[in-house]
């Protein structure tokens, strides 16, 4: 007898929307018991097991106070992004469906939808149409995959296979990357056994974008090395999006592989008033981007965009296919450019917000969200703030004179009106804001403006 599994998934399914349709009125971060929390899940192993209906249930009671309202309105940490229906409801149905997104052969369905998304999000991004695309969990594993396939391409300019023999013994490897680049580029490069010590670090301007006579300067030094660069398309503080016109030539005619780090500032490709900062971009020859941040499709979901397919699948790939065919991207089966085997179809959720949205829908999220922090500025400069930043996209960056930012921020999460990070920049603790969720109103960022201005004159 097979399971029914309709009203448990209904029942799933109407928990989730519980939680969407009422985040915006609950405080974002409730205040919460952690050790009683972390109780309710601890315990020891049952020896038998509970009815679905049951373990559904419990789960749902047990989580519901650690909830963060991530997914509503007024949650402006880091870069999260909202969720969209129809991207949500198509992971839904990934999850039912339980598509192994390998290859062709284990799901036909998944591998179609991969590639159409995939080729409208690089149409979107103005990115080679020619590109390889392999969707993985987030822009952690798709810069990973960028400089793996950089790490082999430039090694293999000097006649060293690092696919063979690795990288005992191999000559150098230097990667040139702002000392403003984002965390994970330095976990890609521990990951990769290139190391942190790599890095060859690249002064950036007054905002956060790259100095490129800086770079130019580091080029020049040792031009016989090896070399990635790793350039940023949104700096996580600022926005600043390096000038990638005069970088990428500058760096490829130096012989160097050129690594994007895209997570959410590809997107502004995407709307006719923001695409000029991604001037040049599509010259790169590799980027790395989410579709779980400004793109509002559910974690996990990034995609690993290389401008040489057959180096991409070379690079990650453990099936020989790449020696054979024409070398075009539809070559390679899916799990050929990712650094996964088995995973789950990130591509139905894609595919389903491209869908839903549309271009001209994708153009409005991205400016909605400009906007939307532009208003922030203005609100908060009103109320005395400083801004750090120039607000060239969804970032700002906010202090308050006499005001300390660790104890301010703590007082906005506590109040629970909005969620903001703290950060540290040029030297300065300051607040991040960051607006990339759909959902969000102009009146919640008023709200938000009015519980951090009060949050302050209470510490003052
Ligand atoms: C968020 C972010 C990343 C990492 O992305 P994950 O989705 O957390 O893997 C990398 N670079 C930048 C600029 C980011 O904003």
């Amino acid at each position: 007898m097979t399971y029914d599994h309709a009203p448990l998934f209904a029942r799933a399914a109407e928990l989730g929307s519980r939680h969407r349709a009422t985040v915006g009125d609950r405080p974002v971060q409730a205040p919460f018991d952690s050790t009683q929390l972390v109780a309710v899940f601890a315990g020891p192993l049952a020896d038998s097991g509970i009815p679905p209906e049951a373990v559904l249930e419990e789960l749902a009671a047990a989580a519901a106070p650690g909830l963060m309202g991530t997914v509503g309105p007024r949650y402006f940490g880091f870069v999260i992004g909202g969720s969209s229906p129809a991207s949500a409801a198509a992971d839904i149905l990934a999850i039912g469906w339980d598509q192994c997104a390998y290859s062709e052969a284990l799901s036909p369905a998944a591998a179609a939808a991969e590639r159409a998304a995939g080729q409208w999000a690089k149409e979107l991004m103005g990115l080679p149409p020619n590109a390889s695309v392999g969707f993985v969990t987030g822009a952690q594993g798709a810069n990973t995959v960028g400089l793996a396939i950089g790490r082999r391409h430039v090694l293999e300019a000097t006649g060293w296979s690092v696919d063979v023999d690795g990288l005992v013994g191999s000559p150098g490897v230097r990667v040139v990357a702002s000392e403003e680049r984002h965390a994970t580029i330095d976990r890609a490069l521990k990951l990769l056994g290139l190391g942190t010590g790599a890095v060859v670090p690249v002064p950036a301007s007054g905002q956060g974008a790259i100095d490129v006579s800086a770079l130019a300067a580091i080029l020049d030094e040792h031009p016989e090395t090896p070399t990635i660069v790793c350039l940023q398309a949104g700096n996580v503080n600022t926005g600043a999006v390096d000038d990638f016109a005069t970088a990428i030539p500058m760096a490829q005619a130096a012989g160097a592989w050129v690594h994007v780090d895209g997570a959410f500032g590809l997107w502004a490709g995407a709307s006719p008033s923001t695409r000029h900062l991604m001037t040049g971009v599509h010259l790169a020859d590799s980027w790395g981007v989410d579709a779980h941040k400004w793109l509002n499709v559910p974690y996990d979901c990034g995609l690993a965009i290389c401008r040489h397919p057959v180096e991409h699948a070379a690079s990650v790939s453990y099936s020989a296919a790449y020696l054979t065919g024409s070398g075009a991207a539809d070559d390679f089966v899916l799990g050929d450019l990712t650094p996964e085997s088995s995973r789950r179809a990130r591509g139905f959720a894609v595919w389903a917000a491209l869908r839903e949205l549309g271009r001209e829908g994708v153009a409005d999220l991205v400016d909605q969200s400009c906007a939307q922090a532009r208003r922030f500025a203005e609100g908060l400069a009103t109320g005395g703030a400083r801004i750090h930043n120039d607000v060239v996209l969804n970032q700002v960056l906010i202090d308050l004179e006499g005001v300390d930012t660790d104890a301010l921020v703590a007082a906005v999460q506590a109040e629970g009106t909005c969620w903001v990070g703290a950060t540290t920049w040029h030297g300065q603790r300051l607040m991040r804001i960051s607006v990339s969720n759909a959902t969000t109103t102009d009146e919640d960022v008023d709200r938000s403006v009015a519980a951090i201005l009060h949050a302050a004159a209470s510490l003052t």
